[in-house]
């Protein structure tokens, strides 16, 4: 080893606009304990150097004394690079590292990292000589970005040529399942929830949680693309959320089975920190490195996971399950968690609201007489609902809420507050997804902390540059603060309540008991605000958090055991039919006790017309464009007659689940029409035929519900 003991300088300049920037796009190259550089010029092991590490605006992000530990590609064989070890570190380097190992699991390591693809490390003093080879092919993916950028060499001794992780990673096709599986084995109860998803099957006639060895039962329910370009779902995806939120998928449950053009959908899609795209089908997607997925599949990775646990737990196979949804899901998001589970293997056996569900771990088994109100907030949405217990049978009478309101959006209230507090302490702001997230993270700590203390520190350490120095974010939240920010949104909850109560009739004080269901119900401002309302306070002993997994187990308990259980549910938004000048007419109201089955009439407006067409949606608004398209059912083989001569009566079936069939008879004869219904429109073509509709007027003196004579696409539509 011919090495001289002064160090080495080595400088590099990396194209990173921001620290969090350089986590997210060059972290796995950096540990507590070293980096990993590729270099043209390589020293061998042992070899002292002096390394400054900076940023594309010039400010220094590492500076620090190392030697090198190792190399790599040296003989022609992988890429060519050093792993350096620290040795000695200044403060704010030593800080930012810290906060590297808070945010990147595997920059805890007291050892230089050695990234993926760049070969074996060699630790031999002598493993540069013979000679170094000249420029480092990548072994993967793109071009550094350091040779596109000339700039981006050393500026001194060393040489250094750096590259980043590259910004578009091949992210793998899901794997849907070949075949189907058997409908045997035991039915386990699956809470797939916003934030976290739980398993639980009936033991001995009681619920039980599943649990893995380490005792945890929720598996968040987020997916995310590793750096090294797998899938990894529940806690170990929730790990990396904080270094790289972008391929971190959380809260997708909110945009299942929604349209990405939807009204609801465009003002709250820049709140997620994944990227959120259209889908073939025009659905919601999600855009991980290279790839779309649709939120069907992520769904089914989340209830894969789920299904693992339940199999490593009852060690046996699970191919059955009885899954919940928000009382407040549309049909299509119904069918959309029905595809999940069938992507991930499962046999749904039946799907299940959440109130009902928690309802039931409540109730089961009693023999209660009760009129009770479920209060479930969640991470991503609200519902309310009130229910009549009478011994076996649960019967919903009304439900109601808010599918963007949830625990999320306290996080965003706080972390907007931050935000205002630090931009007028330090005069800036930084938007950058990974800090946001960081804050975002610090946040939801202290909102949970602040439902059993007073006061909480939220500590995000070197949170962005001010004037080329670190800052970190730095401040106390005490619960009276959180109540002010966020009274409003309990508000808004308990508007629902009332409404619930309201539309059924009933007042507050005839309800018997008050069950609060999900993570966000354990503030201590709602718990105030439901005593206030009710006059009584909220039920305890029944865990807010396993509830309505608990509940579901019991169903898929009573339905194994084939006990007279009766779940009577109601349709939580009005389902109609798109008329000519843009109205939509309620075929089937909110509130009506399931299964139900309401029939349509239709008559044909056109001379030998063989076929009519209707769109069909569901919502509470007064024009049919503004509630959520389901599919657009088609009526064919029509026998000839004049204009007006056939009417055909179109039956709107629900099941218990609250799956809609379409089916349709000939008024005069008795005999079936043909009716496809298909819910797969491009988004185009769903709005150019909601366009349309609103084009056509009701001719004068015509009620809008009873249209007749139209032309345009719709010339084929007669509603009477
Ligand atoms: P989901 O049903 O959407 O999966 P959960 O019922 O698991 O959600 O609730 C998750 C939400 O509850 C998160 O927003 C989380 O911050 C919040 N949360 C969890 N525990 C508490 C607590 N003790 N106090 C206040 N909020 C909490
Ligand atoms: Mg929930």
């Amino acid at each position: 080893m011919a090495e001289t003991q002064h160090p080495v300088g080595l400088a590099v300049r990396l194209p990173f606009k921001s620290p969090e920037e350089f986590l997210q796009g060059y972290g796995q190259n950096l540990s507590k304990g070293g980096i990993y550089l590729r270099a043209k010029n390589l020293r061998a092991p042992g070899t002292p150097v002096t390394l400054e590490i900076k940023l594309a605006d010039g400010s220094r992000i590492i500076s620090a004394i190392a030697k090198v530990s190792f190399v790599t590609g040296a003989h022609g064989v992988g890429v060519p690079g050093m792993g350096f070890k620290f040795l000695v570190l200044d403060a704010p380097t030593r800080r930012f590292l810290e906060t590297a190992a808070a945010v990147m699991p595997h920059a805890r390591s007291d050892e230089p990292p050695l990234p993926k693809n760049v070969g074996e490390p060699d630790f031999r003093p002598e493993a540069v000589e013979p000679p170094l080879p000249v420029e480092p092919p990548p072994a993967t993916g793109a071009p550094p970005p350091s040779q596109a950028n000339p700039s981006l060499p050393s500026e001194q001794s060393g040489r250094l040529v750096v590259t980043s992780e590259a910004s578009t990673l091949e992210a793998p096709a899901f794997e849907a399942p070949a075949e189907e599986p058997p409908r045997t084995g035991p039915i386990i109860g699956i809470d797939l929830g916003t934030t976290n998803s739980c398993a639980a099957v009936v033991r001995d006639g009681k619920p039980v949680i599943l649990r893995d060895k380490d005792g945890r039962g929720l598996i968040p329910s987020v997916v995310a693309l590793t750096p090294r370009g797998k899938l990894s779902v529940g806690a170990p995806a929730r790990a990396q959320m904080l270094s790289n939120p972008r391929w971190t998928a959380s809260g997708f449950k909110r945009l299942l089975g929604r349209a990405f053009d939807a009204p609801e959908v465009q003002p709250i899609i820049r709140r997620f920190g994944w990227e959120v795209v259209p889908t073939e089908s025009g659905d919601c997607g999600m855009r991980l490195g290279d790839r779309v997925y649709r939120l069907e599949e992520i769904s089914a990775l989340v209830l894969r996971e789920v299904k693992g646990l339940a199999e490593r737990h009852l060690g046996v196979p699970v191919h059955r399950a009885v899954i919940t949804v928000p009382a407040w899901y549309t049909e299509k998001q119904r069918l959309a968690v029905r595809e999940a589970g069938r992507l991930a293997s499962l046999h749904v056996e039946r799907i299940v609201n959440e109130p009902t569900a928690a309802a039931l771990a409540w109730g089961y088994g009693r023999k209660l007489t009760q009129r009770i109100l479920v209060y479930d907030l969640g991470g991503g949405t609200f519902d309310a609902s009130v229910l009549e217990l009478n011994d076996t049978v649960y019967e919903v009478m009304s439900t109601g809420g808010d599918p963007f309101l949830g625990g999320m959006d306290f996080d965003t209230t706080i972390v907007a507050w931050l935000l205002a507090d630090f931009e007028q302490k330090h005069d800036t702001i930084f938007s950058d997804r990974v800090a946001i997230q960081r804050v975002t993270d610090a946040a939801e700590r202290a909102k949970i902390a602040l439902s059993t203390t007073h006061e909480a520190p939220i500590k995000v350490p070197f949170v962005t540059m001010v004037n080329n120095t670190p800052v970190d974010l730095d401040v106390v939240l005490k619960r009276q603060t959180l109540v002010e920010l966020t009274h409003a949104l309990v508000d808004k909850t308990m508007e629902v309540c009332q409404e619930v109560l309201k539309v059924r009739g009933v007042r507050a004080d005839e309800i018997t008991e008050i069950l609060l269901v999900g993570g966000q119900s354990q503030a201590p401002l709602v718990q105030e605000r439901i005593t206030v309302l009710f006059g009584r306070k909220p039920l305890q002993g029944v865990n807010p958090n396993e509830a309505v997994a608990m509940g579901a187990a019991l169903l898929a308990h009573a339905l194994e055991k084939q006990e007279g259980l009766l779940l009577v549910d109601v349709l939580p938004q009005s389902i109609g039919v798109g008329l000519p000048g843009g109205k939509f007419e309620v075929v089937v109201p909110r509130n009506t006790a399931l299964p139900v089955t309401r029939k349509h009439r239709l008559i044909t407006s056109q001379d030998a017309q063989e076929a009519i067409e209707v769109p069909i949606l569901q919502g509470s608004k007064d024009q049919a464009k503004d509630n959520t398209y389901l599919g657009t059912v088609r009526l064919s083989g029509l026998p000839p007659a004049p204009a007006g001569g056939v009417a055909v009566e179109l039956s709107f079936e629900l099941s218990n689940e609250c799956l809609l069939t379409l089916t349709a008879k000939n008024a005069a004869t008795g005999q079936d029409v043909a009716a496809t219904f298909a819910t797969q429109d491009a988004p185009e073509v769903v709005k150019a035929r909601m366009a349309a509709l609103e084009r056509e007027l009701p001719p004068p003196g015509e009620e809008a519900t009873q249209p007749r004579g139209f032309g345009g696409w719709l010339s084929k539509l007669l509603g009477g």
